[in-house]
């Protein structure tokens, strides 16, 4: 949980844009590392504070839900999906935007009538920047459901998926160069893709380094700028692909395809997708982890006598034995019948077979005759209810 920014720069929580510029301006003056007295641990977190309390819709999240979604993300929370805030596409989460010197910076312009850049001080003394920047490149992870059948997550299956996306230009082949023109050295960075500058500030001499802004950080541009994609490399389309799903996958995991989220800023490394999988129940088994269940009836002779029955497995039919005396509730193994496991396929689970002793709920008289033949044979008391409706049917058997 962060800390509570208002108390961070000493205001109230209703104040004016203004107010909360001017106690920044007072605070980073206070705190400034180079200062005596100074901490770079409060001037961050005074920093921080500011971002966020600036920004007047980050605050508004802020006052709602105690922090920022970018907070959020960064701190691997719940808001999943969407475009982050280095989203190539989604829009620029740059916090020092707005923040570049002159009359708009929080200090009023510099000292002896030098302009500096809050924007580069900061970017430089914290990386902020050129991290934000790299992540603008690479392109968007992309999640997705999929459905499998019970047999299909068991035994694995290629699925053919179409997906709509930003996806890299085929005019251009990502480089976002127009066909025949070249890709050339950023004239402005030559090629560096930063900007180094030193300037004077209230705090000395500063040496800083922004992205580029020609070549957007890349170090170089095309010549002429692909029609189809305006320069980007990409363009929204849709895809087919094909995806191996494991043998052994279970509901709710995810599989990872690499480099299938949609594509980076002019030939950048392109994002993931994620298959989210939901498996069918099997109305035959169950499933725990690698291992498959099962219930089997079987009537109370078989039980008594034992047998062998065919019975039905994912891999086909086989001859299960039931030896005599088993109980109801009695686990019988068939090894390696069950789930692939997912990190070695040539290891499999077992099928767990649990015998369940069905007491037959209507007997021919016949039958009734043999068992209560079987009760006096064992010593065993029974009060046998004469059913009227199971006498009539029997008179007519
Ligand atoms: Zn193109
Ligand atoms: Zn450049």
């Amino acid at each position: 949980m962060p800390k509570d920014y208002y108390e961070t720069l000493g205001v109230a929580k209703g104040a004016s844009q203004d107010d909360i510029k001017k106690a920044f301006r007072k605070k980073a003056h206070e705190f400034h590392p180079d200062k005596g007295g100074g901490s770079a641990d409060k001037f961050k977190e005074v920093n921080q504070a500011y971002q966020v309390l600036s920004d007047v819709q980050k605050r508004q999240q802020y006052d709602q839900y105690g922090q920022t979604f970018d907070e959020v993300a960064r701190n691997g929370g719940g808001f999943s999906g969407g475009a982050g805030p280095g989203s190539a596409w989604g829009g620029g989460g740059n916090p020092f935007e707005g923040f570049s010197g002159g009359a708009g910076s929080p200090f009023g312009g510099g000292v002896n009538g030098v302009e500096f850049d809050l924007g580069d001080i900061f970017g430089d003394m914290f990386g902020g920047r050129q991290q934000q920047q790299s992540r603008r490149m690479r392109g968007i992870d992309l999640e997705m459901g999929i459905n499998l059948t019970f047999e299909q997550a068991v035994f694995g299956v290629e699925k053919t998926l179409t997906l709509e996306k930003q996806d890299t230009c085929k005019t251009c082949g990502g480089n976002g160069a127009a066909p025949g023109s070249k890709v050339v050295t950023c004239p402005k960075c030559h090629g560096q893709g930063q900007i180094h500058t030193q300037k004077r500030t209230i705090f000395g001499t500063v040496a800083s380094s922004t992205s580029c802004d020609r070549c957007e950080g890349m170090g170089k541009i095309p010549e002429v700028a692909c029609k189809t994609c305006g320069g980007s490399g990409a363009l929204r389309q849709s895809k087919t692909i094909s995806v191996k799903v494991p043998a052994g996958i279970d509901n709710g995991q995810r599989i990872r395809v690499q480099g299938e989220g949609e594509a980076g800023y002019r030939g950048s490394s392109a994002g993931d997708l994620y298959l989210v999988v939901t498996v069918q129940s099997s109305k035959e088994f169950n499933r725990d982890g690698f291992t498959l269940l099962k219930e089997l009836p079987i009537s109370f002779t078989q039980a008594a006598l034992g047998t062998k029955i065919i019975l039905k497995t994912l891999d086909g039919n086989i001859e299960l034995k039931i030896p005599s005396g088993t109980q109801s509730g009695t686990v019988l193994k068939v090894k390696s019948k069950g789930v692939p496991n997912i990190n070695d396929p040539s290891r499999r689970g077992d099928l767990l077979i649990t015998t369940r002793v069905v007491t037959p709920a209507k007997l021919s008289k016949n039958e009734k005759e043999l068992l209560k033949q079987l009760a006096a044979e064992r010593g065993e008391a029974v009060q046998v209810d004469e059913n009227l409706w199971d006498n009539i049917k029997d008179s007519f058997s």
